[in-house]
Order: structure tokens, then C-alpha cells, then sequence
């Protein structure tokens, strides 16, 4: 079972203008084939139907432990989506329907933003297509589950990157900084796991692409605080044996890996405000905040 933590992984800045076309690029490492639904619900099946648990229980508990962290980075990929399509692209956005306050919106790469979602994420790609339940990959085999959760973090970090290359906006590319770092720990997690199993040295391929984090200043940040080497254990007394395969020096020489008890501090989560053109969260918000309000003053009788 889950337990949750109204917070992100790290704060995210709001941008200073929204930015629609980055937030439909950015949609696909939250719903792509190598999106973050995609890690998630990858491990998280894996963990689901891992037989064996007891005797493989560093294996069992490293696949559960990064699946709950790639839920806290769907939350991450998503509120950075919000952000960008948050800012004031159109200053319409509290005009009456009649005079078409969403006409500047019909023009942008994905309208399903703002059509079906008012303003805000959605569980497919950049494209606007639906997530899968085929991408995930479950076969029961723990070496093949294991290659092939190390080649989906690579081929989530090679997205990553080209989306990075195609947007400048802060609030994408602080996710994408964090991002590449923590994806790193995964992959070398999973590199780990298989030199374990089978002796072939799976790190020494890393990073795919062959471009180091630190190459960029969003990332070298969080790997100047050592994030790269830390995998959180996202639970309160479970999955202690991720440290039977995260331990060692870490490869770029800066220090040894290590387990830390715990989730990050995190940030806090924006409070967007309330699009009368979009009807979110309605044309005239002020009554259903007064009637939120009323729970308050029954509470407190
Ligand atoms: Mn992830
Ligand atoms: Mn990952």
C-alpha cells in the first residue's frame, strides 16, 4: 500500500510566461512510450507479480523501492505541464465565452490541454495520444525485467534530453535537470542489479547518450548536493535491502552510494489560480470557494 506526501520532489519555479508548445513536448516523458506512466507502471507491475520475493529480496525491494519514486516523478512531470500552461499566454482568460477568449488556443500544438483538460496535463504523449497499457513489460524473468528496465531509463533520458535541447523554459528544464540526475541513479541502479546477476559490467555503457550530467547547470546542481548517489527508500520500515546492491563507490569517483531512509525534503506544490474561460475550476469560482468555506465554519461550530 502507498502512503502520500502532499509535496513535490524538488520546488519547481513558476515560469515567467507560459509556454503551451514546450508543455505539449513535455507531455512525453509523463505519457509516452518512455514517459514517466511508463516507469512507473513498468516497476510497479514488475513488483506486482515478482515471484521468488524472499529468496530475491534485494532485487524484489530495489524494483518496488524506484517505483514508488517514479510516482512522485509523474507528479513532478505533470506539474511542470500546469506551470506551463499556466502564465498568461492569453489575456483573455477571464473574458465572457461570447467574445471567444480561447480563440489564440485552437492554434496550439496540442488542444486536448485545453478542450478536454482545462489547462492542464494529460496521461498520453506529445502527440496526444493515449498511454498504454502494452508499454508495459512484465515477462517474469528477472534478468530480462531488469535489462530491459535499464535500457527504458536510457531511452527515457535520451527523450529527456531532446526535449531539453527544445525548450528553455525554467520550469521544464529544473524537472528535466532533476530529472536526468535521478534517472541516472535508476539506470545504474538497474546496471548494478545485472552485474550482480551475471558479471557483465552493464555500467561501464552509461550515460547513453554519451553526454555527462554535470554538462548541464539544472542537473550539476542537484549533483553537487550529492543526489546522484543517493537512492531514497521511499517507505517506512520496507525495501531495506536496496542497500544489498546500492553501496560502493560512485562512478564518477565523487564519494560512495548510499541509502537514505527516507523520501527527499521535496518542495512545495503551486496553487494555480482558478481560468473562468476554462471553467476551472468554474465560470464563477467565487461561490464554490464560498461554499468550501462553509465546511470550515461547520467544523469549527
Ligand atoms: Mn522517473
Ligand atoms: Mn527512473
Amino acid at each position: 500500500m502507498f502512503i502520500r506526501i502532499d509535496k513535490l520532489q524538488i520546488e519547481l519555479p513558476q515560469p515567467k510566461a507560459a509556454d503551451p508548445n514546450a508543455a505539449a513536448s513535455v507531455q512525453e516523458l509523463l505519457g509516452g512510450r518512455f514517459g514517466e506512466m511508463s516507469t512507473l507502471m513498468n516497476y510497479m507491475y514488475q513488483s506486482f507479480n515478482f515471484r521468488g520475493k524472499t529468496k530475491l529480496k534485494p532485487y524484489y525491494d530495489l524494483i518496488s523501492n524506484i517505483a514508488t519514486e517514479e510516482l512522485g516523478h509523474i507528479e513532478l512531470v505533470s506539474a511542470s505541464i500546469n506551470s506551463l500552461l499556466n502564465g498568461p499566454f492569453s489575456d483573455r482568460r477571464n473574458a465572457d465565452p461570447n467574445d471567444a477568449p480561447y480563440e489564440a488556443e485552437k492554434d496550439l500544438r496540442n488542444t486536448h490541454h485545453f478542450i478536454t483538460n482545462g489547462n492542464a496535463s494529460l496521461a498520453g504523449n506529445s502527440m496526444g495520444q493515449p498511454w498504454r497499457g502494452d508499454y508495459v513489460f512484465s515477462s517474469g524473468n528477472l534478468i530480462l525485467d531488469l535489462l530491459h528496465n535499464f535500457f527504458l531509463e536510457n531511452g527515457a533520458r535520451t527523450q529527456k534530453l531532446r526535449v531539453y535541447e527544445m525548450t528553455k523554459n525554467e520550469a521544464a528544464r529544473e524537472m528535466l535537470g532533476y530529472l536526468f540526475v535521478r534517472g541516472g541513479v535508476h539506470a545504474l541502479a538497474y546496471a548494478k542489479a545485472l552485474e550482480e546477476l551475471t558479471g557483465v559490467k552493464m555500467s561501464q555503457m552509461l550515460p547513453i547518450p554519451k553526454i555527462d550530467n554535470t554538462h548541464f547547470a539544472e542537473a550539476l546542481k542537484f549533483e553537487a548536493k550529492g543526489y546522484h548517489r543517493k537512492l531514497y527508500r521511499f517507505s517506512q520500515d520496507d525495501y531495506r535491502d536496496i542497500a544489498k546492491i546500492w553501496h560502493g563507490p560512485a562512478p564518477d569517483g565523487s564519494g560512495e552510494l548510499e541509502v537514505v531512509d527516507g523520501p527527499p525534503e521535496g518542495g512545495k506544490m503551486a496553487d494555480l489560480e482558478d481560468i473562468a474561460s476554462a471553467f476551472a475550476p468554474d465560470y464563477r469560482p467565487e461561490e464554490i470557494f464560498e461554499m468550501a468555506q462553509k465546511l470550515y465554519q461547520q467544523a469549527s461550530r
